[in-house]
């Protein structure tokens, strides 16, 4: 699969499912070092571990430790936020946070605060004034590292854009990962001119969602798997575009060649860019995946711009064009 470069901005390889455990229940080995060399032969240069709370962004950053290919987010997922209260010490779980980013990004490890937002289809979880209150107290995380932010928004768009306009000074960019709204929803992100918009399989399950992804402009999109999450079924309208595929495997029959059934890995991002290229009707596919690449760049990994210009620019030198 030579050619194409990517960057899954979103991956949860904190998740117990990559050490064998399904609902508490071991039903193979750990198999991480497979997944990781599936996802490079696929052609992923760069993993962006999420963190959807504190502990959770403790085990991303040292996961992160292991391969210089790795890195990664701290923040609380809005059906997390009751950890600020449960803690007994809002301002001390701050703390904790933002010395936990601090320290990753002097690494160079923490490239984002998040993941971090509103998801109103989930507030059985946690109620919407909570995630209200925390989702803005992560601004204060960004503002005082200057990362940019992961964000997550289901059923909020409207309360999402408010917190965002009364903090838009205080964070550099940012992405609203695993879109699935509507294109109501789409502009309302799009009104920020600082905000991306991150793509997977759960953003590309109806044929309302594909309509609805078409009208993200190239310059601000990006592409994610949220695996172990958000695979794309064969139920799913993107599931035709398909052309990369791997042989796979119940859990209860796991190898360590094959994937497992209903497990996202890292390395299907790429089926993720087969679809979009497909559904927007780009034939250049070097030329798309350079554009997710060089989005994510912008927002992840400023120092690397000049980097990334560099080669373009050595790249045409050597075609002659
Ligand atoms: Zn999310």
């Amino acid at each position: 699969m030579p050619g194409l470069r990517f960057i899954d901005i979103g991956a949860n390889l904190a998740d117990g499912m990559f050490r064998g455990l399904y609902h508490g229940k071991q039903q193979h080995p750990g198999d991480m070092s497979a997944v990781l060399k599936r996802a490079w032969d696929a052609g992923v240069e760069r993993i962006i571990i999420t963190g959807i709370s504190l502990h959770d962004s403790r085990e991303a950053l040292a996961l992160a430790d292991t391969d210089g290919r790795l890195y990664c987010t701290v923040g609380v997922h809005p059906t997390r936020c009751s950890e600020w209260e449960e803690s007994g010490d809002p301002q001390k779980h701050y703390q904790e946070l933002l010395a936990l980013a601090k320290e990753g990004a002097a690494k160079g490890k923490v490239v984002a605060i998040g993941e971090c937002g509103l998801d109103y289809d989930r507030l059985i979880f946690c109620p919407a004034e909570v995630q209200k209150r925390y989702f803005e107290k992560q601004f204060d995380l960004a503002e005082a590292t200057g990362l940019p932010m992961f964000l997550h928004m289901r059923a909020a768009a409207e309360d999402f854009k408010n917190i965002v306009e009364k903090n838009k000074n205080r964070f550099r960019a940012g992405c609203v990962h695993s879109f699935t709204g509507t294109n109501e929803d789409l502009q309302k992100m799009l009104s920020f001119p600082n905000l991306y918009i991150g793509i997977n399989g759960c953003s590309l399950k109806t044929s309302e969602n594909l309509e609805v992804m078409k009208n993200i402009p190239p310059g601000r999109m990006m592409i994610e798997t949220d695996a172990p999450y958000c695979g794309i079924k064969a139920s799913h309208a993107s599931s035709k575009h398909i052309q990369t595929t791997w042989p796979s495997k119940k859990k209860e029959k796991w190898n360590e060649e094959s994937l497992v059934k209903d497990r996202n890995e890292p390395c299907q991002l790429r089926q993720v860019f087969e679809v979009v290229a497909a559904v927007v009707g780009e034939k250049d596919h070097v030329s798309l995946a350079r554009n997710f690449y060089e989005n994510t760049c912008k927002v992840f990994f400023p120092h690397d711009i000049d980097t990334l210009a560099n080669t373009v620019l050595a790249n045409s030198a050597s075609n002659g064009s």
